[in-house]
């Protein structure tokens, strides 16, 4: 870390959080070290200012979604999280920016018991890049390409939301409703479906996080799969919130096509609907069957059993 001298600043904020009965060393050498029992599964995102999220969204949220971005990926494969490393490219060494970064990202690592082992600090244009890394329950995991025709396809909790949140946050000045506090609430600290991707290990065929939007993320999977799928949009999962801020045509096109949800697509043969129900009252999750896996390899979306052709794509970074 040659460029800032304020290296004191991490070692303040960041330091003696490597706690964790697995963590051999942590922050302060070259490398960490860590023991793991289990095969070993291993997420990174990175997350740029002014493209990912608002510049100016508060330190303490950034810091929160940085990791729980990160979390989503490792709920999504069914692993247990259990060490970080953070790689923070930062304009300028602001303490009270940092103090409030670290207290986002520490709070959620402490609810999950994540270490956070190491990292790099460097200057430049706002970034975050968070390496999570878990381990897989019994070498098991969860994977995009376990589906087959005829599974039902699942979502966790409600879509749609951060997109709508999005739009909010663009707009200047405007104070909001206390219904669009709660919407961008969903974008500022999404929360990775950690418990339920462990749950659902023993019944779901195939998982994905819905960073991209439904559509899209549910069209991952399904090549992966090698399959299709038709979507219900009359059991599109929309918060009150969402539904309270925006016309029921764009709360829809958000959930579709509006990503940052973090929320879980998976799908379960019929057979297991119990397992599936046990697994996400047993984790306090909402779930909710939108659709089934079919054969070819389409997104297709139903309204009252009637075919409607959708556009939503999804976010790309290209
Ligand atoms: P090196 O020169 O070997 O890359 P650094 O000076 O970059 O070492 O970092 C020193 C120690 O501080 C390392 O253990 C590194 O993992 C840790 N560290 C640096 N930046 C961060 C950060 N943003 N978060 C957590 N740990 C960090
Ligand atoms: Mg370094």
């Amino acid at each position: 870390m040659p460029v800032l001298d304020e290296f004191d600043l991490i070692d303040r904020f960041f330091a003696g959080h490597a706690g964790g009965g697995d963590v051999i060393v942590g922050i302060g050498d070259d490398a960490a070290v860590v023991a793991a029992r289990e095969p070993v599964v291993i997420a990174v995102d990175t997350l740029v200012g002014g493209v990912h999220f608002p510049p100016d969204l508060a330190p303490h949220a950034i810091g929160y979604r940085s990791l729980a971005v990160n979390l989503s990926d490792l709920a999504a494969m069914g692993a247990r999280p259990r060490w970080a490393t953070l790689a923070l490219t930062l304009p300028e060494a602001d303490e009270n920016w940092l103090a409030a970064f670290a207290a986002g990202f520490l709070d959620l690592a402490q609810r999950h018991d994540v270490a956070l082992i190491g990292g790099d600090t460097t200057r430049g244009p706002l970034t975050i890049t968070v390496q999570a890394i878990g381990t897989a329950p019994g070498g098991r995991t969860l994977q995009r390409g376990g589906g087959a025709a005829g599974d039902d396809v699942y979502v966790t909790g409600t879509l749609g939301d951060s997109a709508a949140a999005i739009a909010i946050l663009a707009r200047e000045g405007a104070r909001w409703t206390p219904a669009e506090e709660a919407v961008v609430d969903r974008f500022r600290y999404p929360r990775p479906r950690v418990a339920a991707g462990l749950a659902l290990l023993d019944c779901a065929s195939a998982a994905i996080d819905v960073s991209d939007g439904l559509i899209a993320d549910l069209g991952h999977l399904c090549s992966r799969s090698d399959c299709g799928a038709e979507l219900d949009l009359d059991r599109l999962p929309l918060s009150p919130a969402l539904r309270s801020v925006c016309p029921p045509q764009q709360a829809e096109a958000y959930a579709l096509g509006g990503g940052d949800d973090y929320e879980l697509c998976f799908t379960a043969p019929p057979g297991c609907a119990t397992a599936v129900d046990a697994a996400l009252a047993a984790t306090a999750t909402i779930g909710t069957r939108v659709g089934r896996l079919i054969d070819g390899d389409a997104v297709i979306c139903r309204r009252a059993g009637k075919v409607v052709p959708v556009t939503a794509s999804g976010y790309r970074h290209f």
